[in-house]
């Protein structure tokens, strides 16, 4: 049984004041939910108040949107796997689309991430998708396949347990379109698939796939009672308390 794991992106939003008054009305909200896993991923800046709130708690975990794989270093603006460890970060984000498009980030790039963040004992939450064109030619399943393939190269079965994937659409992301729960699942069933490929059926059976696009309240519950969906990562709708609270408790089992 995989346990759901539900993350919140904040991108390039919430002040620390903001992020503060989240926390107080989100711990509320989300009192009475059991049996997931939540991440909350802030903007650096966020982050050290965030770990200091949450004072190590279980039921809330800190995630990262990004670090750089070296170690130390001339990195102007970087920041590195040790600097996220030592304020408790547990689970780092890899790959996502606008890490790509908007700041070139390769396959090769993400792989480094990705064994970075294992050798630190981060968990890395691998990004996939493509984009509309890709979608509309058919190469849904190759893109797929190429940026598993690339992002996991050398990742061992051990370390894939400890590793998330978000499949997330590029036409999907902060766009308002969702894929259909039919679509989102076919995506993630090739995606168990590719991983059994790079390990083993018992390994991929046992790794846990969000899905990410313009996931709301509304459209969660479907999404999340899919066979091979295993949580969300959302961006848009965790900004709001409520509506991030709701999303959890549409995968829980309040
Ligand atoms: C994301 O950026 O990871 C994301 C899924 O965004 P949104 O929920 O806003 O589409």
């Amino acid at each position: 049984m995989r346990k759901k794991i539900i993350a919140a992106n904040w991108k390039m939003n919430m002040t620390v004041a903001e992020t503060e008054s989240f926390l107080e009305s989100f711990r509320l909200e989300i009192e009475d939910v059991t049996g997931v896993e939540i991440v909350i991923a802030p903007p650096f800046t966020a982050l050290a108040k965030l770990s200091e709130l949450l004072g190590g708690s279980q039921k809330i975990r800190l995630g990262a949107q990004n670090f750089y794989f070296e170690k130390s270093g001339a990195y102007t603006g970087e920041i590195s796997a040790t600097m996220l460890r030592e304020l408790f970060v547990k689970y780092v984000i890899v790959g996502h689309s606008e890490r790509r498009a908007i700041f070139g980030e390769t396959d090769a790039i993400i792989n480094q991430k990705v064994l970075a963040a294992h050798a630190s004992e981060l968990k890395p939450i691998l990004c996939v998708g493509e984009t509309l064109a890709e979608r509309e030619a058919g190469k849904e399943k190759q893109v797929l396949e190429t940026q598993l393939r690339g992002g996991l190269a050398g990742v061992t079965p051990g370390q894939l347990l400890d590793t998330v994937i978000a499949y997330e659409p590029v036409w999907a992301i902060g766009t308002g379109k969702t894929a259909t729960s039919a679509q989102a699942q076919d995506a993630h069933a090739h995606t168990r698939a590719v991983i059994a490929g790079l390990s083993d059926q018992a390994t991929a059976d046992k790794v846990r796939i969000q899905y990410g696009g313009s996931v709301k309240p509304a459209n969660a519950r479907e999404l999340l009672h899919q066979p091979d969906i295993d949580g969300a990562l959302v961006g848009g709708a965790s900004l709001e308390a409520r509506s991030f609270a709701e999303i959890i408790k549409a995968g829980g089992e309040e």
